[in-house]
């Protein structure tokens, strides 16, 4: 994939008609935003385009109507609190790309703001529907995307809307891009990743690419078990995805024939069963890895392991991070992680952080001032790592 995409400051925007994608896609309780951090990161685009004199019309889906009209799920909130930011309004259609968003799309004048309902009350939008996306291209001269959280999506207005206009990124996803592009194609070395959580069997795939490219290989979390167990080691009741043994084992001959250095947790934090409530009391011992006892299971790196990883990512000119060493949420279960954490923070490498709960970890655990950068995208950083074409971004003209 070619990651070097054109940006809104590469075409000219003044007087046109800019249709741009953007994230709103935020929490919400009863009826009010709760974080409207995705509206203030759109900020830089929103208002280089009203600073051009451009005519811009957003959009954006929030949470999953799946084609039905739920008030609930309104982006009326999103426009007036994006027009408290802007201070100026925020035009808002009652429709997406309907009668309503044509007629307020053609009255726009240079620098106005208009919103789309949310795009997901089309069915069409999730299947990429040529109807919807001509509707929706229908209404601008050019295409503009800074959503990155969907670039791993090809739905209408993420990708289908660009078969219609000239499409260019916004400043989020250039920066994405730039940043994640850069680490990936031609990153400073020793390049090092550290992979964990618990979505087992969606990352372990990412193993494959991240092999092809990185000089060290960690490897912790709910993740790392199905890895022991291809080693022959007892894994308890720890997480585990049975059908990825032979996958692990084909991993680490992989990493021995490439001489990656491949790193798994030696000693684990273990308890009798997972903590409930998750942030609740739990008694827990460290064993060696391959001594984790039948009825219990790993929730955390242990000690030996969380030294063993910070000095390898001490070390490391570029490193990518995607998962929670442990049950981060639990205070007891989030050595390893805060480890890993404070490994990144006190590195001069370039340092990247994707994937939502290890964002929030760092947040929560107060390194993300440290890293360089967090990424927007939990699936779409994923998907990029493994080194899969994002039609989001595909769809946007070259350099
Ligand atoms: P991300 O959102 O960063 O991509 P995941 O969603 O894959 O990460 O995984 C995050 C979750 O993994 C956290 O809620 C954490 O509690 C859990 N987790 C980490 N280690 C373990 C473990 N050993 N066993 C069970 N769950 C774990
Ligand atoms: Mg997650």
């Amino acid at each position: 994939m070619n990651y070097n995409k054109k940006s809104i400051e590469d075409i000219e925007v003044a007087g046109k008609r800019v249709l741009c994608r953007c994230d709103f896609n935020v929490p919400t309780k009863g009826g009010k935003i709760t974080s409207d951090k995705r509206i203030v990161a759109a900020l830089p685009t929103i208002k280089y385009l009203v600073d051009q004199g451009a005519k811009v019309i957003l959009c954006s889906h929030m949470g999953k109507p799946k084609g039905e009209w739920k008030p609930e799920l309104s982006l009326k909130i999103v426009a007036d609190r994006l027009s408290e930011l802007l201070g100026k309004e925020v035009i808002m259609a009652s429709d997406v790309a309907g009668e309503d968003s044509k007629a307020k799309a053609a009255a726009l004048k240079n620098g106005d703001v208009m919103l789309l309902e949310n795009t997901r009350y089309i069915k069409g939008e999730t299947k990429n529907d040529p109807e919807l996306s001509k509707a929706l291209a229908d209404l601008a001269d050019v295409f503009v995307n800074d959503a990155f959280g969907t670039a791993h999506r090809a739905h209408s207005s993420t990708a289908g809307v660009a078969d219609y206009l000239p499409a260019v990124c916004g400043y989020l996803v250039e920066k994405e891009v730039s940043i994640m592009g850069k680490a990936l194609a031609n990153p400073e070395r020793p390049f090092v990743a550290i992979l964990g959580g618990a979505k087992v069997s969606d990352k372990l795939n990412v193993i494959n690419n991240l092999l092809e490219k990185v000089d060290t290989l960690i490897i912790g979390g709910g993740m790392a078990y199905t890895f022991l167990a291809a080693k022959g080691y007892g894994v308890g009741t720890s997480l585990l995805d049975a059908e990825k043994i032979d996958y692990c084992k084909e991993m680490m001959a992989k990493a021995e024939a490439k001489g990656v250095n491949l790193l798994l947790p030696i000693d684990t934090v273990v308890a009798s069963e997972f903590p409930n409530p998750i942030d609740g009391e739990v008694s827990v011992e460290t064993v060696a890895s391959d001594a984790i006892p039948a009825d219990k299971m790993g929730l955390d790196i242990g000690e030996k392991t969380r030294a063993l990883f910070a000095d390898a990512a001490k070390n490391a000119k570029t490193v990518v991070w995607n998962g929670p060493m442990g049950v981060f949420e639990n205070p007891t279960l989030a050595k390893g992680t805060i480890a890993v954490a404070q490994a990144l923070a006190d590195s001069d490498a370039v340092t990247i952080v994707g994937g939502g709960d290890s964002a929030a970890a760092c947040e929560q655990l107060g390194f993300a001032n440290e890293i360089t950068h967090i990424s927007t995208g939990g699936g779409a950083s994923l998907e990029f790592l493994e080194g899969l074409e994002l039609p989001g971004i595909a769809c946007l003209q070259d350099k």
